[in-house]
């Protein structure tokens, strides 16, 4: 079914055209009638599924049916986790806006950067604004916009948000809006809390959910390699080799191994670089225009940073260091194999690991054979009587959680 039996304007298809999506993917094809009446949406859907123009393309043809005003007022809000995600939804809105006779005024707001040049941007108003919590309320404060006007309001990811803390800044935005307003809520898992946040707003939402891995899309292939811990930089060097792998994102528990596991690839031979909070705005958009355009073959990626990374082609995902939580782990593999390609997602259990892995499975109905490589043959023993080596996070954050959310919401 092509997107114009969508009753989507024309101008909205050439530009979905020109972005190469010709054919609607499930998401789409089920949420974009729904959208276009009007109604509230909760939308189960992982990563790479192509939920933003889901969003995006009935919200731009259900702006551009209002009338229009002087000065703008922000009459759509997006509110996303990370400011990576926000600056590629900003980016997705305004190309499929671009034909629309009068194209909407888009801001894309969120914290790290200054707010100055933010303030200037929401000058004269906007249409809509994709916004991180946290800037979205300082922004407030200083006057720059205002929700009275909101109409439509799109939560993406939003088990992200409350994962990275933003429960209460959530909360906040909510009791800005005005109470008549469309909905649209997507979560690629619902634990308790977030079916509690979308149970407080959603108005007889029409529920949609897109199978893990849909069956139109390629499978991403799973490995589980047992490997000694010290071996690990030495196994992913030789599985880059001998596999050929072109476009490896690789994950690490902490920004220090970051740094640290690509420095060892460098000096091996091996073009990897570190991408992770610590890294400038600018230096993580370089890195990963330079990832875009082939310039390194590895980059070594923390949880946070890796969120709302799009990367076409990118083939292979590495968990060096296995990811805390299942949730990660879903957001971690849905890096490769995104909407058309194929991708294989590789996790390195050491010992000490093996029982944590064995959760994480457990979570996610997985239950992968354990390989090894010949000549990485691993010699060490999980520890005697391991537990869950920490646990999987549950559904009470740990004080350290509390601890590690504030310090991600305060970078977000
Ligand atoms: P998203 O889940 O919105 O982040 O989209 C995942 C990827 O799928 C992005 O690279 C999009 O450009 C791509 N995509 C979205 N919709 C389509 C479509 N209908 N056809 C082909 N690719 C698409």
């Amino acid at each position: 079914m092509p997107f114009s039996l969508l009753r989507l304007s024309p101008a909205l298809v050439r530009a979905a055209h020109e972005l190469g999506f010709i054919t609607p993917t499930p998401i789409q094809a089920q949420a974009i009638p729904v959208v276009l009446r009007g109604a509230d949406l909760l939308g189960s859907a992982q990563t790479g599924s192509g939920k933003t123009a889901a969003f995006a393309l009935p919200l731009l043809q259900r702006l551009g049916q209002g009338p229009q005003h002087t000065p703008r007022r922000v009459r759509a809000l997006v509110l996303v986790p990370t400011r990576e995600l926000a600056a590629q939804v900003g980016e997705v809105i305004r190309s499929l806006a671009q034909h629309l006779p009068q194209p909407p005024k888009v801001a894309v707001v969120f914290g790290g950067v200054s707010i100055n040049p933010q303030m200037m941007g929401l000058r004269g108003g906007a249409d809509i604004v994709v916004a991180t919590p946290g800037r979205l309320l300082d922004l407030i404060e200083h006057n720059a916009l205002r929700l009275a006007g909101v109409e439509m309001l799109v939560l993406d990811e939003a088990d992200r948000l409350l994962d990275l803390g933003f429960a209460e800044e959530l909360n906040r935005v909510l009791w800005l809006l005005p109470p008549r307003r469309q909905n649209l809520f997507f979560s690629a898992t619902f634990p308790p809390a977030v079916q509690a946040l979308a149970q407080g707003m959603l108005r007889e939402p029409v529920r949609i959910e897109v199978a893990a891995v849909p069956a139109n899309e390629p499978a991403i292939a799973q490995r589980a390699i047992r490997v000694d811990d010290k071996r690990r930089t030495e196994l992913l060097r030789h599985l880059i080799k001998e596999s050929g792998w072109e476009r490896v994102l690789v994950f690490v528990a902490t920004r220090y191994a970051a740094e640290h596991v690509a420095w060892k690839l460098y000096k091996n031979g091996v073009f990897a670089t570190p991408f992770h909070g610590d890294l400038s705005q600018g230096a993580r958009k370089q890195v990963l225009q330079e990832f875009k355009d082939g310039q390194w073959d590895v980059v070594v990626t923390t949880d946070l940073a890796s969120r709302g990374l799009d990367i076409a082609q990118l083939p292979v995902v590495v968990n060096y260091d296995l990811p805390r939580s299942a949730v990660d782990y879903v957001h971690r593999i849905g890096r490769t194999g995104r909407a058309g390609e194929s991708g294989l997602a590789v996790t390195f259990v050491t010992a000490q690991a093996e029982a944590h892995f064995r959760l994480i499975e457990k979570r996610q109905n997985l239950s992968l054979p354990r390989e090894q490589v010949p000549g990485f043959e691993p010699q060490e023993e999980p520890p005697e009587g391991a537990p869950g080596a920490g646990g999987v996070k549950g559904k009470r954050p740990s004080k350290k959680d509390k601890l590690r959310a504030k310090d991600l919401s305060l970078r977000a």
